[in-house]
């Protein structure tokens, strides 16, 4: 049965119950298209709703954590609105993480429900561990237990009423410690922001957004689905992203969101041309800095100016250049409706516009604190609400934010964010290795690459790059590994003794030419 208007008006709060009052009244109408197969709007009620039905039946109750592991599909992303319709906690984890970040992410977040991929016996012996109450699998095409469980559910779930500081998301960032950390997104949060974004962005219900990202980050789950949800519109899925068979799909699309990386990737193909975008209103990039060059080639190529945005795991986007306006190249634009900004020097003290400082925002859009760490919550987010980004910016004339560097040591590689303290830990673990320094040195294709600069013992020879490399590749996700590894007599450090990645960054110039 299709849902109707009276069940979602019982409980406005719940993000889940939004989406269904904005779905179009026809049920058979397309809301996502995958290959050779489209899901309707109504596909995704009775699915959403069989999937709740299978969790509340397995005993987890409001606020009971869901992690997932799975290849993007169609049923992942329905798994996801399960959660919201049933007051779950959703808890995506990257799908190349490794045994020990598993470890850290189930033990720390102690989920009733797994759910893994098929192959995946690392990850459902570790929930087996951590005592998960239910363990599923799911498969790239969506099949496996929790499918097969579904077929006999029925496919009707009002939504769970909820308050809207309840939470409905946890996702992990990595901290400077190296430990990753849960940002509690609760449904106040995604619902101001994805009503932010669809407002301010123009979605509507003839929008048809090609989809690329991943699932497992707040790029491709809430930014690019909110905004479809929201508007009761549709997509085209690429299970990732796949420079061909985006270009192939963007005469059918009218939005694409992406990465820097995926923006020089596509610039790289001839085949994009001004003709196959022509169908597309907006380009939309985030996650890592778009260069100005990027911003420019793409625009010589295409006729169109990307736009740039700005946000964070958790805050969800904060700032965004205009949909109609100008699109300053370098800046990421001023802040979006209902989020403010401001720029603070080392003491807390507010700087006047035109001062480079550290980002702070303050919005409904900001999240609920850091799972269990009540203590990194208070650090990060002053007593009034002003979350301290790390980002260090100027805001510029009309309001346009440009950020300038990052106070914490991140590395963004590709658009995900690597913390070098996390490669430097396992590094330093290696027999015959004093002490490392992981640094992101520029790279044409990935933005910034992950590099490793590694003390060996004196007169050793060993570890050499590639057994470093292995090393952490048994170790870590992927993007995480150094694509280099350079080795040096010591590290160079500064009068306070540490260590000076601006000079080894400046030492391992060229590193990765264009
Ligand atoms: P994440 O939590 O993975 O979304 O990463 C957030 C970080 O990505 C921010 O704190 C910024 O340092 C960076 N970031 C996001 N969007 C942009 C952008 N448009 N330009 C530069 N950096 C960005």
């Amino acid at each position: 049965m299709y849902f109707t208007l009276d069940r979602v008006m019982s409980d406005p709060a719940n993000l889940f119950g939004l989406i269904l009052s904005r779905a179009p009244t026809v049920a058979s109408a397309p809301l996502l298209e995958a290959g050779s197969r489209t899901y309707a709007w109504r596909d995704m009620d009775e699915a959403s709703a069989r999937y709740a039905r299978v969790l509340t039946d397995g005993g987890l109750r409001k606020g009971d954590r869901v992690a997932v592991q799975v290849e993007k599909s169609p049923q992942s992303l329905f798994l996801y609105l399960a959660c919201l319709r049933a007051g779950l906690i959703y808890l995506p984890m990257n799908t190349a993480y490794r045994g020990e970040e598993v470890d850290h992410l189930v033990g720390n977040a102690e989920p009733a429900a797994v759910v893994c991929a098929p192959e995946a016996e690392t990850t459902r012996d570790i929930a087996v561990r951590h005592g998960a109450a239910l363990v599923l699998t799911m498969d790239a095409d969506g099949g496996g237990d929790l499918a097969e469980a579904a077929t006999a559910s029925r496919p009707e779930f009002p939504p769970l009423e909820v308050s809207p500081d309840d939470v409905a998301a946890i996702l992990y960032t990595s901290g400077t410690t190296g430990r990753p950390k849960g940002a509690m997104l609760s449904h106040r949060n995604l619902t101001a922001n994805g009503e932010a974004l669809r407002r301010s962005w123009g979605f509507t219900a003839d929008d048809v957004l090609l989809h690329a990202l991943p699932l497992f980050h707040a790029h491709g789950l809430f930014v690019a689905c909110h905004c479809v949800l929201l508007a009761g519109a549709r997509m085209l899925w690429l299970p990732a992203f796949d420079r061909r068979r985006v270009i192939e799909s963007l005469g059918r699309a009218t939005v694409f969101m992406g990465v820097p990386t995926y923006y020089t990737r596509l610039l790289a193909d001839p085949d994009l041309t001004h003709e196959r975008c022509a169908g597309v209103r907006l380009f939309v990039s985030g996650s890592a800095p778009l260069l100005p060059e990027t911003f420019e080639a793409f625009r010589r190529r295409t006729g169109h100016a990307i736009l740039e945005r700005y946000g964070m795991t958790e805050t969800g986007m904060n700032t965004s250049n205009p949909l109609r306006g100008e699109r300053r190249a370098g800046t990421v634009g001023p802040p979006l409706p209902g989020v403010s900004v401001r720029v603070t020097d080392e003491t807390g003290a507010v700087l006047a516009d035109g001062a480079v400082g550290m980002l702070e925002v303050r919005g409904d859009n900001v999240f609920s604190g850091y799972w269990r760490m009540p203590e990194r919550t208070a650090l990060d987010v002053t007593a009034d609400g002003w979350f301290i980004t790390g980002d260090l910016a100027v805001i510029e004339d009309g309001g346009y934010v440009r950020l300038v560097g990052r106070a914490r040591d991140l590395i963004i590689t590709g658009g995900y964010n690597v913390y070098p303290k996390e490669v430097e830990t396992v590094i330093d673990a290696i027999d015959g290795v004093v002490e490392s320094a992981v640094i992101g040195l520029p790279h044409p294709d990935f933005g910034e690459a992950v590099t490793a600069v590694v003390h060996r013992l004196a007169d050793r020879d060993t570890p050499d790059e590639p057994s470093v490399i292995a090393h952490v590749r048994a170790r870590l996700a992927d993007y995480k590994v150094p694509k280099r590894v350079v080795f040096v007599p010591e590290l160079p450090r500064n009068a306070m003794g540490k260590v000076q990645k601006t000079q080894l960054r400046a030492d391992c110039e060229g590193l990765y030419p264009a």
